[in-house]
């Protein structure tokens, strides 16, 4: 059996030294000296400023919504092509999710179309860095700026992605970094908001537990949000191990666009340029079935029958959820760019340890 994915963990010794310390002091959550070293240790990584922790993705973009102190019910222009966390996060806050559509060629925003959804309404945009590839960063800072928009990014598949120089975590107002078990880092569940304006880090970090200042104030209607002691440690050993990996799902994804680069029907999406300026990290190895002799569903089920799991990410939109039926946001029409990648695109497997020889049986299986 061959997983989409494979989580990425430490040898075991390794993460038994990292926990050894907590049998003497006990501490086992609540921003302990794990936690500690890991807002360290990633700040370093991640060339960044200021970083607060997080149980998982999710709720940590939850809380950068929430800090915006956007207007109840105000328009948050988005992407459909995207997991159900982003649109789940903007409706969950009160707010009403404006769908834009995206670019064919990396699909991300396609920042051409966002003018003309701005309204007296808008008042921020989350956009999706989408399988590692950067949105159009300084097109959005333009209209951002413009209009006064608040942009939160979800940058959950850009963990170590660098663009001109820069790194992904350190545009926008905020950026959500989710560190799943699926990810490219993991700390087995978690996440992570990186931001400019230090303020925020003591608002983030009360908001994540339960709004309490100090005992005797609590100034926040805050959830509970927090990384335990485990989920650092685990973050710190797979943080040793990072680059490494990176540089291994690199040779797979090599090997993929030898094998089916130029495939009349199979469209293989350029990645941003990985340079001296520029990273990209291989999250995902995402490729479009248009035109080939099997279409994308048949291409999952032969692989299916082949003990392959691919997955049909992101597909259905989120404008197509049942959750959202009869929602006047919820017009999947609105969307064709959307619409197209998501009938069509299949992501297979990508991960470190995936072997050449398994990516060509994976490509001897789509070939048919
Ligand atoms: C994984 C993911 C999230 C949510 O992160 P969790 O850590 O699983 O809560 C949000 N957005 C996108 C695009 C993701 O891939």
């Amino acid at each position: 059996m061959i997983q989409v994915t494979r989580s990425s963990m430490p040898e075991y010794e390794e993460y038994c030294r990292e926990i050894k310390s907590m049998w003497d002091t006990h501490w086992l959550t609540n921003m302990g000296a794990k936690h500690r070293q890991l807002e360290e240790d990633l700040k370093s990584y991640l060339d960044t400023p200021n970083i607060v922790l997080y149980t998982n993705g999710h709720l940590a973009l939850e809380d950068a919504i929430a800090a915006m102190r956007l207007p109840e019910g105000g328009e948050v222009i988005t992407t459909p092509f995207t997991f159900a966390s982003t649109t789940h996060a903007i409706v969950r806050k009160g707010l009403k999710p404006v769908f834009c559509d995206i670019r064919t060629d990396n699909f991300t925003i396609d920042t051409d179309k966002i003018r003309g959804l701005i309204t007296e309404r808008t008042c921020a945009i989350v956009p999706v860095h989408v399988y590692g590839n950067m949105c159009n960063v300084s097109e959005i800072a333009k209209i951002a700026e413009e209009y006064r928009l608040k942009v939160i990014y979800d940058a959950a598949h850009a963990f170590g992605v660098r663009y001109a120089g820069e790194s992904a975590a350190n545009f926008g107002d905020v950026s959500m970094f989710s560190f799943h078990a699926t990810k490219v880092f993991n700390t087995i569940e978690g996440g992570a908001l990186c931001f400019k304006d230090e303020g925020l880090t003591e608002e983030f970090n009360d908001r994540k537990n339960f709004g309490i200042r100090n005992p005797e104030d609590v100034v926040f209607v805050g959830g509970n949000a927090k990384m335990n002691e485990f989920q650092a440690a685990m973050g710190i050993c797979n943080l040793r191990h990072v680059d490494a990996e990176i540089e291994k799902r690199k040779k797979a994804d090599r090997l993929y666009r030898e094998l089916l680069g130029g495939v009349p029907g199979i469209k293989v999406p350029e990645i941003s340029p990985d340079d001296a300026e520029n990273r990209h990290n291989y999250a995902y190895f995402p490729v479009l079935f248009d035109g080939f002799k099997y279409d994308r569903d048949e291409v999952h089920e032969r692989l299916k029958g082949h003990g392959v799991t691919a997955r049909k990410y992101f597909y259905p939109l989120t404008s197509s959820f049942e959750c959202y039926r009869g929602m006047d946001f919820a017009d999947p029409g609105s969307t064709p760019a959307a619409a197209y990648a998501a009938e069509r695109i299949l992501t297979l497997p990508l991960y470190a340890d995936l072997e050449a020889e398994e990516v060509r049986m994976i490509c001897d299986v789509i070939l048919g």
